[in-house]
């Protein structure tokens, strides 16, 4: 018996070694491989993907999380070099443009008139907005945005701002009315006046003369809206997630005589996003744009 015992033992010793070598290789072998593509990805090399068939659930489920943070760092990394090419890109227009005017009147070349000067002053104010907006983006997009909620009827706000950009309306003979009902939202005042100054001079931007735009809002249960529509030129259907981008003009060369620098929209949606909000786009290019913004109610 004792023999038998002991035969027995040493088997399922030998047995347990073999197995249990077995098992540590089979997640070794992944842990090791995940080491060294997360040190890769470490390095900048965003490309790397791992291989998502351990045979070990778990395993599987870090590699697909694994493999989605670097398909999200790739695409911070994108998004970061285009904002640099666009800023550069941004300033580098009114700063030759002053440059060449100032050496021409350094030079002799010349005259420094009024005009000429003016000239300069405009586009050296164009610069300082760009950076002034810049600066907005930046603390609205890094949570450095101190929101002083409260309760806010965005009616009467919507009246207000229609009522300081009516000049603008007018000289475009074009229609700007508030409908809709008293609707109060939990939200800072200020932020959201900038974020409604941003929408409707859009819609006066991109509206022919003549053209008519209603800005209306609504009580809801959970959450007050206000929607700014126009009957202007519209948006393409493939443009319309990305004109939130920073910088994002559609159809450049046509956004340039209107001098926006495709800022005004991402400020928007940072600022709502920071209010616990949303903002969507609805257009039908040559019919006309509907922006609409939710907010928690108050
Ligand atoms: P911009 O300063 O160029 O107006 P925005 O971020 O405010 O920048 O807008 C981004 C782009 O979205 C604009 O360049 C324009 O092409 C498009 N857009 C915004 N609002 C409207 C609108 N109401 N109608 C048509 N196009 C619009």
């Amino acid at each position: 018996l004792n023999t038998v015992f002991l035969i027995i033992g040493v088997a399922a010793g030998a047995l347990a070694i073999v197995l249990g070598a077995l098992l540590a290789r089979r997640i070794a072998r992944p842990v090791a491989k995940t080491a060294e593509g997360t040190r890769r990805m470490a390095q900048g090399e965003y490309s790397v993907r791992l291989s998502e068939n351990t045979g070990t659930a778990e395993l599987d489920d870090l590699m697909r999380s694994i493999n989605q943070l670097a398909a999200a760092l790739g695409e911070q990394e994108t998004l970061r070099k285009r904002l640099t090419a666009d800023v550069a890109h941004e300033l580098r227009t009114p700063l030759t443009a002053v440059t060449l005017y100032l050496e021409a009147m350094m030079e002799g070349l010349w005259e420094a008139t009024p005009e000429r000067l003016k000239s300069c002053h405009e586009e050296l104010t164009r610069l300082s907005e760009l950076v002034k907006d810049i600066q907005q983006l930046a603390n609205a997009e890094g949570g450095a945005l101190q929101l002083r909620k409260e309760a806010t009827d965005l009616q009467e706000l919507a009246q207000a701002v229609c009522a300081s950009l009516s000049a603008q309306a007018y000289a475009k003979q074009q229609t700007l009315t508030v409908a809709g009902s008293p609707a109060f939202a939990n939200a800072d005042r200020e932020r959201m006046r900038q974020v409604l100054v941003n929408l409707i001079s859009n819609a006066i931007k991109y509206t022919p003369e003549g053209g008519r735009i209603t800005v209306e809002t609504q009580a809801g249960e959970k959450f007050a809206t206000i929607c700014v529509s126009d009957n202007g030129i519209g948006i393409a259907q493939a443009e319309q997630a990305l004109i939130f981008e920073r910088f994002y003009r559609a159809d450049a060369s046509r956004s340039r005589d209107t001098g926006g620098a495709g800022i005004g929209l991402a400020i928007a949606k940072a600022v709502v996003t920071a209010h616990g909000g949303s903002i969507a786009v609805t257009s039908k290019p040559g019919q006309g744009s509907s922006f609409t913004v939710s907010l928690p109610t108050a």
